[in-house]
């Protein structure tokens, strides 16, 4: 392990961060900046008066009604009030403006420092053509296909000759794992490359579309970034992404269990590469699909913090947004590639606020009661709390949870146990659906690729029509009643009971008198 030069706000030219995002995100980067001194405004919009950003962010200010277009969306609304309120920063986390290079732009023109790449690094990666091209010529795998834009049929026709079947038709401009369409059939062709092209004028405003092979069961495995401003580029090795429900990442771990030293080489040099190749600074993720023969592909570039970065942080002991602050002041790097070391293993499970067991509708409203799990190993990264109505206008995400063990078998474990911990009223959430992935053999034997979730949906969702309302219930009698620690066992973890129709009876509890 090893130390940084300088922790504290001496010497950095960040003084005062407005971080322009909200949730768990904005909640993290404030913790950072608290612990360098730096002070922190929190931006919100009406759905937010009461979020826990605003309350642990030094200053806070009112942007706008809820939908994000007019509040988190409004990069104009944000930089007055940054000027307004004496920050020289602005922090974007993820999502909403963080890719925004207009944004970025915007900010530096106001005399504000944007911690984050500069913005034609940013536009060299935010379209997907773009980035392909660059890649290309930078000398990094990428997934056979077009490197233009295709707009005719004859054109789709053209590059199936040429590769074959299946493809993916993708939007240029695409992102949360929309916009694409996977043909297998010649007689889709027509009908798919229309439904491709509105899709993404209706989703990203822009109908460019274009074209890859589909990689038959995949891995997604990524590749973070750290580059300060002086040419030094490190990775900090790999995150499996690979568990995912319509290509959105839902569980990540590293390292990754179908990692072996020698593709990790090449992949760390290759995301290096492909950093270098746009002058990147900052933090940034290469994201490449590896195939069975363990052959990678660039696939795409994020150009800031991804949401899975804590499992990094976790094993290599580097907090990546104080490394963004550093590096967006001006300091170099405090430590080379060879000072960075992976140490033990870290899950990250996405907590939202969906019904796993109704297609995954969202589920916003009052959180009545939620304990969360803590003790060796274990990390959250959330924002709700107990009374706090969880709006319908953001991500459903909630919390992030993440566990750390010598071994990928000690982390499943301890995964397993803080998720038996985790407890949430109110609202439904996809904590049962995430420790049915943390009991399933093919997870627990680190053998699974991106069609996991499909592969194993039934496992993964049946059979809940006959446990959820006892669980959820039961629950939410534990927070209103003084259960015994053993009541409370039984009735949480003993899932046999469940399935008798009269176990409610076990307690002489009327079900009736739950619904408080
Ligand atoms: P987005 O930017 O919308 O997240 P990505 O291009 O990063 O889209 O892809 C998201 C996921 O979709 C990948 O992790 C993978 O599971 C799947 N995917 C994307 N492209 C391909 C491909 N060419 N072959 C197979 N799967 C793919």
């Amino acid at each position: 392990m090893f130390t940084f030069a300088a922790d504290s706000n001496l010497g950095l030219m960040i003084k005062k961060v407005l971080i322009a995002n909200r949730g768990e995100i904005a909640v993290r980067v404030i913790r950072t900046c608290r612990e360098m001194g730096i002070l922190t405004v929190a931006v919100y919009s009406d759905a937010d008066r009461k979020a826990l950003h605003v309350r642990y962010a030094d200053e806070a200010y009112y942007i706008g009604p809820s939908p994000s277009r007019e509040s988190y969306l409004n990069g104009d609304r944000i930089i007055e009030v940054a000027l307004r309120s004496g920050a020289n920063a602005v922090h974007p986390g993820y999502g909403f403006l963080s890719e925004n290079a207009d944004f970025a732009r915007k900010c530096a023109e106001a005399g504000l420092i944007f911690i984050g790449p500069d913005p034609w690094a940013m536009t060299q990666m935010g379209d997907k053509i773009t980035a392909r091209q660059t890649m290309i010529k930078a000398g990094v795998p990428v997934v056979p296909g077009t490197q233009q834009k295709v707009d005719d049929i004859q054109a789709v026709r053209r590059i199936v000759d040429e590769i074959g079947l299946p493809i993916i038709i993708k939007a240029s401009a695409g992102g949360g794992g929309k916009g694409m369409r996977l043909v297998r059939q010649q007689s889709e062709l027509v009908s798919a490359l229309k439904m491709a092209q509105s899709e993404a004028l209706s989703s990203f405003g822009d109908d460019t579309v274009y074209i890859e092979k589909y990689v038959e069961a995949p891995h997604h495995i990524e590749f973070q970034i750290l580059a300060d401003k002086f040419g030094n580029t490190v990775h900090l090795f790999e995150r499996e992404c690979s568990i995912q429900r319509r290509h959105q990442k839902v569980v990540e771990e590293t390292p990754s269990p179908f990692m072996t030293p020698e593709l990790r080489e090449k992949m760390g040099q290759a995301a290096i590469a492909a950093a270098k190749a746009v002058n990147y600074t900052g933090a940034g993720t290469i994201e490449f699909l590896v195939d069975a023969e363990r052959n990678f592909y660039f696939l795409e570039m994020n150009t800031r913090l991804q949401v899975e970065h804590p499992i990094t942080e976790r094993v290599t002991g580097v907090d990546l947004v104080k490394e963004q602050i550093r590096i967006a002041s001006g300091m170099p790097l405090s430590f080379s590639q060879n000072q960075i070391h992976q140490h033990g293993h870290a899950i990250e499970c996405r907590v939202s606020a969906e019904d796993p067991f109704n297609n995954f509708m969202p589920s916003p409203g009052l959180v009545r009661h939620i304990s969360e799990p803590n003790g060796l190993g274990i990390r959250t990264d959330g924002y709700v709390y107990e009374g706090y109505e969880i709006p319908i206008h953001y991500d459903p995400m909630i919390s992030k949870l993440i566990s750390w063990g010598r071994t990928r078998e000690e982390a499943v474990d301890r995964m397993k146990r803080a998720l038996f911990e985790y407890k949430i009223t109110g609202v439904k959430t996809s904590l049962r659906f995430l420790s049915r992935i943390m009991e399933n053999k093919d997870f627990r034997n680190g053998v699974y690729n991106t069609h996991f979730v499909p592969d194993h949906f039934d496992e993964l969702i049946g059979g809940e029509a006959t446990e959820k309302p006892i669980y959820e219930d039961m629950a939410v009698i534990a927070a209103y009643f003084d259960f015994t620690s053993k009541m409370e066992r039984v009735a949480m973890n003993d899932f046999s009971i469940q399935h008798k129709p009269d176990s409610w009876k076990v307690y002489g509890i009327n079900r009736n008198l739950m619904r408080i």
